[in-house]
């Protein structure tokens, strides 16, 4: 197969559109067969559930490749079984998991001339989403649905090595105790805009959201989980149920203790603590963790002891394991890695 004329190491995280997408329609009940298309428009009635009422929810993952030549996904079958709690938080049909898997095969097969050469720092990232399609005026769950997953190659998160980077303290909230903040709907991402912009008016790379009920406790931010490393080498992630549950992070979580040794915990952890973490991290699929330096509260500035050029040993240590497990160097953890060709 010919790989498509594309500078890898030097595309951006944008959208290229390539050449097929996977689409199945619900109707009646029912989701149809669902089928691999070129057309890579969207045609809905004007009065959709999803335009009215922000009836969507979406997942995110990457096709890359291994060391060996091999084109694989990572615990893809983790996205589907996501997607199918954001789906019944809305009130939208299940799309099942295994059809899902089937789609992400479809999908990365028939584009695999976009999947970035090993070592390029490039991967094909999927979007998989779904909508309510129908025509809804009276709120109400939509009866028709449209699921689709397409591919689009992006470059390297982190260009010339991962910077530390700054965040705020928000005084936005992201999500609301007994609301959608542990579901990927694009809705959490609307609200979180103003505020992430505003951030970068402001000079800060993102916003740490906290608790909105007490706002004591740290959460996340608009796109990613916190890990902290203590002072005396534990590796702790915020427990809430307001967190979207990042696959990168609880990746990173068995990582750590299960390769590396390591003391881990999921608990509550008070903004007051941040102070006496060594090292700071945000976990996501698109840059596995990017590392931070600087927390700024309301003028107050806690600088990690990791400071502003590298990222911290501990950081540094997950970020080799985990993304040497997904290029196929280091031995993964059976499952973890699904290979599509
Ligand atoms: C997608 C997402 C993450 C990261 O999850 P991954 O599965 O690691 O990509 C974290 N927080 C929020 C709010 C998200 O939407």
């Amino acid at each position: 197969m010919e790989k498509k004329n594309i500078d890898w190491s030097n595309i951006g995280f944008g959208y290229m559109q390539t050449d097929k997408r996977y689409v199945s329609n619900y109707k009646n009940g029912a989701w149809d067969e669902g089928m691999l298309t070129e057309d890579a428009n969207v045609v809905i009635s004007e009065c959709a559930g999803v335009l009215q009422y922000a009836q969507t929810c979406f997942e995110g993952l990457k096709a890359y490749t291994t060391e060996d030549g091999h084109i694989v996904t990572f615990r893809p079958e983790l996205n589907a079984k996501r997607m199918v709690d954001s789906a019944q938080r809305l009130c939208m049909p299940v799309f099942p998991e295994d059809r899902f898997i089937d789609a992400v095969q479809k999908v990365v097969e028939a584009n695999a001339a976009y999947v970035p050469p090993y070592g390029s720092g490039a991967t094909l990232y999927l979007r998989p989403y779904m909508f309510g399609s129908n025509p809804v005026i009276g709120v109400k769950p939509a009866d028709e649905y449209q699921f689709r997953l397409f591919a689009t190659p992006v470059g390297p998160y982190f260009k010339g090595g991962a910077k530390p980077i700054t965040i705020r303290v928000c005084d936005y909230d992201r999500a609301a105790p007994h609301g959608t903040g542990h579901i990927k709907a694009g809705l959490n991402y609307a609200m979180s805009l103003y505020a992430i912009t505003d951030a970068h008016a402001q000079g800060y790379d993102e916003n740490m959201y906290l608790d909105s009920a007490t706002r004591t406790k740290i959460e996340e931010t608009g796109g990613a989980n916190f890990i902290f490393v203590t002072k005396d080498g534990k590796v702790v992630t915020p427990k809430s149920d307001t967190i979207l549950p990042s696959i990168t992070r609880r990746s990173l979580m068995y990582v750590a203790k299960e390769y590396l040794g390591m003391e881990v915990e999921e608990r509550e952890v008070l903004f007051e603590e941040i102070k006496d973490f060594a090292e700071c991290g945000l976990c996501g699929t698109a840059a596995v963790i990017s590392p931070v330096g600087k927390v700024v509260n309301h003028g107050e500035e806690i600088c990690f002891p990791s400071g502003m050029d590298d990222m911290g040993p501990v950081t540094k240590k997950l970020y080799d394991t985990l993304t040497g497990i997904q290029m196929g160097r280091i031995e993964a953890p059976e499952g973890w890695i699904k290979v599509i060709k």
